[in-house]
């Protein structure tokens, strides 16, 4: 068996490679892998190579990981870069099995790393994966792997602070998400289980709030929330300055941060600095973490009589008057922000009607979840 090093090398080579096609590309990947609809030609803007071997190859290295015990950091932070230089290469079946395959590698790498592999799947690999738009006969099935994810991280990751980020990432890309949750309680292992129903009451509005003290978690959630960095390479804030900008063109990306997959995260000085160089390129805001789970609306200029929070938005335009934080809202605001004429594509977040109003999986979930005793 060679040694973790050994192999953190070949795959250190394997991504440079990667990103140095990619990197040669004139059109946009990371427009295109947004739909199922552009794979073929997608794929056609690289050479000929086989990116599913790759693939399958990682997908293996996983499963020897217990027999590697020198380098085994390395090995790890190798095998998540290249995980994510490898996704726009990858064609449809492999996209939608990448996000659990990433956050299986939780169940084998060591602690350590958790964090990281929290940030790749966070950062670089659900936001494309789950919301892609497929095909009309087909599912997404990345978006259903979903609940898997939630218990891989779950399980394996002690901190809640990761649990915290890889939630409210989901909540930012899919509205249906608590039927995900939903079934972590109610089909999860003790630990996913009890962190997926503690997190419930934490995060949607009027879920049942007399069950449980909100205050508790609070505290325990609001510590040790590490903010995920600016990737530029030459950032005068040398890795300390939180990311507050993220720029989706590869080349500007691979130009700045060589190393890095693309997207590119920037901390506002390094975007406003090549922003300045590269004016034709956009840099779009990207949502903080939430910083407390307010009870009543946080919309400033609220005049509603009954001010208690019904809903959560995710969304960069709400978030944008909350400090680019998600926002909650009254019933009024919220009607207001959230019509037919505006904020129809917002992800946002509402209490769950009464169990009889859910659809049929979702009501199995909820009886599976109230059986298990892990929510009432
Ligand atoms: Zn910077
Ligand atoms: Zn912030
Ligand atoms: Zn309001
Ligand atoms: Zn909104």
């Amino acid at each position: 068996m060679p040694s973790g090093l050994d192999i953190a090398n070949t795959l250190k080579y394997f991504s440079q490679t990667l990103l140095s096609l990619l990197k040669e590309v004139r059109e946009v990947p990371f427009e295109m892998i947004k739909s199922q609809q552009f794979d073929g030609e997608r794929m056609a803007l690289y050479p000929n190579l086989d990116y599913k071997q790759l693939y399958n190859a990682l997908t293996q290295l996983v499963d020897v990981v217990p027999l590697i015990h020198i380098g085994l950091q390395a090995f790890g932070k190798a095998l998540l870069q290249c995980l994510a230089c490898l996704l726009p290469f990858l064609d449809h079946d492999l996209i939608d099995n990448l996000s659990y395959l990433t956050a299986s590698t939780i169940s084998v790498l060591p602690m350590e790393l958790h964090e990281e592999i929290v940030n790749y799947l966070c950062f670089y690999i659900l936001p494309f994966t789950i919301t892609r738009r497929i095909e009309a006969s087909g599912k997404n099935a990345a978006s259903q792997s979903v609940a898997a994810v939630i218990m891989m991280v779950f399980q394996y990751s002690n901190n809640p602070a990761h649990h915290c980020q890889l939630l409210e990432c989901l909540m930012a890309l899919k509205p249906g998400v608590v039927k995900d949750i939903l079934c972590v309680v109610a089909y999860g292992t003790a630990p996913a289980r009890a962190s997926a129903a503690k997190l419930l009451f934490y995060y949607w509005p009027s879920f049942n709030p007399n069950l449980f003290d909100r205050r508790a978690v609070l505290v325990k959630f609001a510590n040790d929330l590490t903010p995920f960095v600016c990737q530029r390479d030459s950032c005068p804030n040398a890795g300390n300055a939180e990311a507050g900008k993220v720029c989706y063109d590869h080349r500007i990306s691979i130009t700045f941060a060589t190393e890095s997959p693309p997207p590119l995260y920037l901390c506002i000085e390094c975007a406003n600095e090549i922003h300045r160089e590269h004016p034709n390129q956009m840099f779009y805001d990207i949502l903080h973490p939430m910083q407390q789970v307010s009870m009543v609306c946080e919309n400033k200029n609220c005049r509603a009589a009954d001010k208690s929070a019904i809903s959560i938005c995710f969304s960069t335009e709400c978030a944008s008057y909350n400090g680019n934080h998600p926002i909650r809202y009254c019933q009024q605001c919220h009607n207001i922000r959230h019509n037919n004429r505006r904020g129809g594509d917002h992800v946002y977040h509402m209490a769950l009607p009464h169990i009889s109003q859910l659809d049929p999986q979702t009501q199995t979930y909820m009886v599976q979840a109230i059986v298990r005793q892990a929510l009432f």
